[in-house]
């Protein structure tokens, strides 16, 4: 195991982030060798706190990881913590003199990891501050951790990317999107390049189309004021899902590489067909939870929920059509899904491959056969299943469905790392593979914003949806159009 050498600037280092993901990352990664004596940790924001008050808060976050206490209390002795608060430039000389004693201490070689565990409005400013007063150093490396939402359109994405790149290279910069560190989500170039039978079948002669569902079975619980300000579809198509299509859709990369990776994501997100009001309107439906009992459990209306607007327009369920115009994907739908208060909570890919010409197994060959399912799930199982037909056994040549299913072990699943270990051991690594490049978040904006411009210019019926359903109707509506039907159905109990 290669020790990794750095020293770690935690801007919003009393927030909710910083608490639940990044010190029990940390910890794992101190656990597993990565991290062991050469680094440390500072925590800063505007409270103040001492380091003492600070360690226990960061042994607290741990407390369910930890088996030995002296091992615990030799983690927490790495973490400093300053007060600090960003729009001050002052307190960037007291960080700069803490950063340089902590270098020499901890013989850091000047590696700096400063990472934005806060809200966005305040990245430019930290940016700006860093390069002024001259914490940025010559020798080491510097690499920036940026949360999302970057932005909230292409044009403050554009603004924010240009004040943050007067101070970091593109090169430097890691944007974070956490479902790029889920094992199953990097288990999709596996599935493509490793495996003939897939990857030759992997285009618009052989695939019918191709389903991604991200389906959330809670509200919006404490976060209603960030999400009514949000919706569903910023909040979830514009990164997340558009980053699984690209990596459903690119061509094979050269190499299983960073740059290679992203060279191919990039030139599948331009071949995205950006659509006009007219096609929004055909190609995309949203919807907004209301309330409803199932099981005895009631469930609140979305506008009834805490920190949202009583009229909200806010959506907080999408789904639509996603056409990719190239050589592979002309004429295959991408279908995408996503909300809150569903049925079922879980993440999954199907890919429903073409049905076959004549069903030899039926008298007159016109029924269709089921077709065959790849599904991947991404969580909370992780796993594949092929759906495949079959013959009953008996006499006749009936057919049946048969599922060939994977599943990881509960066990491997939750020794599987967590998405923010894995960037954040990406991040020491200086390797960018699964973070979003700048041209990656242009594109993908470009493409939400049409549908987010055309959908403000109407006032949508909202609820339409009860909540533990699957989503309005319009969903369905969406793919029975084109004669398809969503794959994952899950039914209430
Ligand atoms: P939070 O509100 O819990 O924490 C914000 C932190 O910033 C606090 O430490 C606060 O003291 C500090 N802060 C605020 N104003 C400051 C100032 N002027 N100077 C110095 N410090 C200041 O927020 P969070 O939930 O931890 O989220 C942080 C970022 O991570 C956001 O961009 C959010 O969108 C993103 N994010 C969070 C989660 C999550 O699970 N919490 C998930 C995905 C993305």
């Amino acid at each position: 195991m290669e020790e990794k050498i750095a020293l770690f600037t935690i801007f919003g280092g009393t927030g909710d982030l910083a608490r639940r993901k990044l010190y029990p990352s940390l910890y794992r990664l101190y656990k597993k060798g990565f991290l062991n004596k050469k680094f440390a940790v500072i925590g800063t924001a505007r409270r103040e706190w001492s380091d003492e008050y600070y360690r226990e808060i960061v042994l607290d976050t741990i407390a369910d990881l930890t088996e030995s206490k002296e091992d615990a209390l030799e983690f927490a002795s790495h973490f400093y913590y300053q007060a600090h608060n960003v729009t001050d430039a002052e307190h960037y000389s007291t960080l700069k003199q803490l950063s340089k004693k902590l270098n020499d201490t901890y013989q850091l070689e000047d590696n700096h990891i400063y990472y934005l565990a806060m809200s966005p409005q305040f990245f430019g400013t930290i940016t700006e501050h860093l390069k002024d007063q001259e914490l940025i150093s010559d020798t080491g490396f510097n690499r920036l951790i940026i949360e999302k939402p970057f932005g909230h359109d292409y044009e403050s994405a554009a603004t924010l990317n240009e004040q943050i790149r007067a101070s970091f290279k593109e090169e430097q910069i890691y944007r974070i999107d956490h479902y790029l560190g889920k094992e199953m989500i990097q288990n999709i170039s596996a599935v493509r390049f490793a495996n003939t039978i897939f990857e030759s079948m992997w285009n618009n002669r052989y695939i019918d189309n191709i389903q991604i569902t991200l389906s959330e079975s809670l509200g919006v619980e404490e976060r209603g004021g960030y999400y009514d300000t949000s919706g569903a579809l910023r909040d979830m198509v514009q990164n997340h899902i558009l980053q699984v299509v690209s990596l459903l859709a690119m061509e094979p990369p050269i190499e299983l590489k960073d740059e290679a990776i992203r060279e191919e994501k990039i030139k599948a997100l331009r071949s995205l067909r950006i659509y006009s009001k007219e096609e929004v309107q055909k190609y995309f439906v949203r919807g907004q939870y209301g309330a409803s009992t199932v099981d005895g459990v009631t469930s609140l209306d979305y506008r009834e929920e805490k920190n949202v607007a009583p009229d909200s327009t806010t959506e907080t369920f999408v789904a639509g059509k996603v056409l990719i115009d190239n050589f592979r994907w002309a004429g295959v739908p991408f279908y995408i899904r996503t909300g809150k208060n569903l049925r079922q909570k879980g993440t999954q890919i199907n890919i429903q491959f073409k049905s076959m010409p004549l069903n030899l197994f039926s008298d007159d060959h016109t029924e269709a056969l089921e077709p065959n399912v790849l599904t991947i799930y991404i969580q909370p199982t992780e796993g594949f299943s092929l759906q495949l037909n079959s013959k009953k056994i008996g006499p006749g040549l009936e057919t049946e469905l048969l599922n060939l299913k994977h599943k990881n072990s509960a066990e491997t699943s939750s020794n599987s790392p967590e998405a923010y270990e894995k960037l954040i051991l990406d991040c020491l690594n200086g390797d960018a593979t699964n973070f979003t490049h700048w041209d990656e978040v242009a594109q993908s904006w470009k493409f939400v914003d049409v549908i987010r411009d055309t959908w403000d210019q109407e006032t949508p019926e909202f609820p339409n949806y009860p909540s533990k359903s699957m989503g309005p109707v319009c969903s369905d509506e969406l793919l029975e159009k084109d004669g398809f039907k969503w794959f994952w159905n899950p039914k209430s109990n």
